[in-house]
């Protein structure tokens, strides 16, 4: 286990939640930290609808989901929060009263004397495709992100699936890779179509392959794949020889470790009070989609104020010994002062 990393507040999640509450923690003075299965800021807003309009945002008439995020992480720059992304947490024990011990799933450990959950929907986990016996090979040679890309130097790949994911590893994994194949179940993308076309470009240049066709099975030994077998478009089955599978078939919501955390739940949910939102255990809290209470709104906005009371909270476990004034940005040259405002 590595040395803790110490801070006020450890966030499970860098949705905009997530992402807000860096803020308003950081206006009363609380260092922050975020973890996040991710490996970008932003949660489903970056994720699932980055180039969607949001109308809803207040006194925002219009901005796109990855433009919130963007906005979002600019406003929290005063407070130079560290990010943790592409790492899950697992374990959250209690040490103190209250402090915490937090793990992730690459072994990092964090005490935090407050812990805040703004985990959305839960954890985001790849798609799993219907390739019987795949588990051997999974973590592997079988691999649903690319955590080091390093990893796929001069290894000959074959990268499955028709979206964004696809094609921009396509692209970057072709430059270290031995060989690469994309297969796709069809000649038509759901990616941006600048990058279709560079693929297309790379196979014209013979520098790359693209099949199209549907991996039915995988051999190798000792979960190292040798050769996947494909059936293409009219039924006809071909070998692929491949080091490694890449597949993105997308991503699905899971509630994942939340569950196992010791925290009351209901309906998958984190119930709440609606005056600090914290959950059954005290010093953590949970904002966002994650948490429920009477009449509670899966809206960004609705996440935003739970936030803005949390923090008040917080602040109590951080600094015990402390009175907290409550002041406005507009007119608060200490709260100025903290923004950078000159
Ligand atoms: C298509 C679509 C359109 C939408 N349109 C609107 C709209 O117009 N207006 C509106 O207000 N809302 C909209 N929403 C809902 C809005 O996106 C959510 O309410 C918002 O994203 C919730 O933010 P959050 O920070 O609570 O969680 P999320 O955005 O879900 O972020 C949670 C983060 O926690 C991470 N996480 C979870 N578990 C762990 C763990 N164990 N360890 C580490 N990280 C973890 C996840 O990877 C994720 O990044 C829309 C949603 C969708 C899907």
């Amino acid at each position: 286990m590595s040395e803790p990393i110490k801070t006020d507040v450890l966030i499970i999640g860098a949705g905009p939640c997530g992402l807000f509450a860096v803020f308003e923690l950081g206006l009363l003075d609380m260092k922050t930290h975020l973890v996040d299965i991710l490996d970008k800021p932003g949660g489903q807003c970056a994720e699932l609808y980055p180039e969607k309009p949001i109308y809803d945002i207040p006194a925002v008439p219009y901005i796109t989901g990855q433009g919130l995020v963007d906005a979002l992480m600019a406003q929290i720059k005063p407070f130079d929060p560290e990010f943790h992304l592409g790492e899950m947490v697992q374990t959250i024990e209690r040490i103190g009263d209250p402090l915490f011990r937090v793990t992730t799933d690459t072994g990092k450990v964090f005490e935090a004397k407050v812990v805040v959950i703004g985990a959305g929907g839960g954890s985001f986990q790849p798609k799993r495709p219907p390739i019987g016996g795949i588990e051997a090979f999974e973590d592997k040679s079988v691999f649903y992100a690319v955590r080091q890309r390093e990893k796929f130097r001069d290894k000959k790949l074959l990268i499955v699936g028709g979206g964004d994911s696809a094609l921009d590893w396509t692209l970057n994994l072709h430059p270290i890779a031995s060989h690469v194949t994309l297969l796709h179940r069809r000649d038509d993308f759901r990616a941006a179509p600048g990058t279709v076309n560079k693929m297309h470009a790379l196979v014209a240049e013979k520098k790359m392959d693209f099949v199209v066709g549907q991996v039915m099975s995988l051999e190798g030994e000792g979960g190292q794949v040798k050769v996947a077998q494909v059936k293409g478009a009219k039924g006809e089955m071909s070998s692929i020889a491949c080091d490694a599978v890449l597949p993105f078939f997308g991503l699905t919501m899971k509630l994942g470790p939340v569950a196992d955390w010791g925290i009351a739940l209901e309906n998958n949910l984190i119930p709440v009070d609606t005056e600090k939102f914290e959950t059954s255990v005290k010093g953590v809290f949970a904002i966002g989609d994650i948490n429920t209470y009477p009449g509670k709104l899966q809206l960004i906005l609705c996440g935003f104020h739970e936030v803005a009371l949390m923090a008040q909270q917080a602040y109590h476990y951080v600094y015990p010994d402390k009175k907290l004034t409550f002041q406005y940005t507009t007119s608060s040259t200490s709260l100025q002062k903290k923004l950078g405002v000159k």
